[in-house]
């Protein structure tokens, strides 16, 4: 399902699948996306090492520089200490980035190298993106996947692996009585009411199933990894 936002269509398949919007404000110090929303990914997971295999390299371009603070874009050009074939990974902290993308989703992934001075097993990658605002025209939702760490994936109708569709306006979580379980809630009952057709984010609190918001505002989505299929969505709606 395409995402309108005024008169833009946002994911229109004849023109390449994904066009942002990017607010800068100079006053502010301000550039980011303004309707997608951020994600960011540092527990290694299988999730995450799935998403992460089929992740290219490629050159810094301005959505990346949306992705980190301003201050930090020049980390985007720096080299890597693995890389440059000299210097021990363990010799010094790495403070490069590196530019990537998701060839599935065309989403800007901005790769953060954190390395702990004096502790060889210690490398950290951050991984920093843009939620989709919807899943791609002829995607259909498949399932929902909670990860250990919280994180919001959807496994598409032919199997492949996104974050769950997410507007910036409104973010989800879960585990309490509040905005983030209702956001999250009248997202899964939309996919649900439309047997996983629907897939824009950005549904209207009201549009929240009962059943389906009891479940986001449940302490039982934090304990562990789990996946909900369209079909559990659906019978919960139906509860
Ligand atoms: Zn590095």
């Amino acid at each position: 399902m395409t995402h309108h936002y005024r008169d833009l269509n946002l994911t229109d398949p004849a023109n390449g699948y994904l066009h942002f919007v990017v607010q800068a404000e100079a006053r502010l110090g301000v550039a980011r996306s303004l309707l997608n929303a951020e994600v960011s990914l540092a527990v290694q997971t299988p999730f995450l090492q799935e998403w992460v295999a089929r992740l290219v390299r490629c050159e810094p371009n301005a959505l990346h520089c949306a992705i980190v603070e301003p201050r930090q874009i020049p980390t985007l050009f720096h080299p890597c200490i693995e890389e440059d074939g000299e210097a021990s990974p363990v010799a010094a902290d790495c403070v490069c980035r590196k530019a990537m993308y998701d060839p599935e989703f065309g989403l800007p992934v901005v790769v953060q190298h954190a390395n702990i001075t004096g502790s060889a097993d210690v490398t950290r990658w951050i991984y920093r993106t843009f939620a989709p605002l919807a899943l791609r025209p002829h995607d259909s939702f498949g399932s929902l996947i909670v990860d250990r760490d919280g994180s919001l994936w959807v496994r598409t109708g032919e199997g492949i692996l996104s974050l769950l569709p997410q507007s910036r306006a409104l973010g989800y979580d879960f585990g309490y009585d509040g905005g983030g379980p209702h956001a999250l809630a009248a997202y899964l009952s939309q996919v649900a009411a439309t047997d996983g057709q629907v897939t824009a984010a950005g549904a209207p609190y009201a549009r929240a199933h009962p059943a389906i918001l009891a479940w986001t505002q449940s302490s039982a989505v934090e304990q562990g990894a789990r996946e909900l299929t369209l079909i559990d969505l659906k019978e919960m709606r139906r509860s």
